[in-house]
């Protein structure tokens, strides 16, 4: 009697403990991804985690890193890795182009790929096959040239 009812027991936490930290899991991913389809800054994971802590979630650093590589492995988001940069990443996975500022870093999208693929024709006669979706243009916007 008392085995049974130890394996009710068991099976019940092993039954609700996962479910509650799952469910705990898919609400800071889904913060993480309302917060970050917000804006059009293309954050940093640290700019991310500023914002979720507006919003009173005391969501942790390392798990802001975790759910924003889920969210980019169910391409969901975009991850821009620049060179000696931090990581920026972008809610909208829509096709698009990147004009990066090497000045004050800030991102602006394009969304007009076809016109940027047919300004890059030379890069087709090389024979490199560029990948449109993750293009970045990088040099000085609007603001810094001025
Ligand atoms: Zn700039
Ligand atoms: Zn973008």
């Amino acid at each position: 009697m008392l085995i049974i009812l130890l394996r009710i027991i068991i099976n019940k936490n092993m039954k609700t403990i996962p479910h509650n930290k799952d469910y705990r899991i898919t609400l800071q991913r889904k913060i993480v991804l309302e917060e970050l389809r917000k804006v059009c800054s293309h954050p940093t994971a640290k700019q991310l985690h500023l914002m979720t802590k507006k919003r009173n979630s005391n969501i942790s650093l390392a798990t802001i890193y975790r759910s924003l590589d889920f969210l980019e492995k169910q391409k969901l988001i975009i991850k821009l890795q620049s060179k000696d940069k931090e990581a920026r990443y972008d809610g909208n996975p829509e096709k698009h182009c990147h004009l990066c500022c090497d000045e004050c870093n800030c991102v602006q999208d394009v969304f007009d790929v076809e016109d940027v693929k047919i300004k890059s024709k030379q890069l087709n006669k090389s024979g490199f096959v560029p990948n449109f979706n993750f293009l970045e243009l990088h040099g000085l916007c609007k603001s810094c040239l001025s």
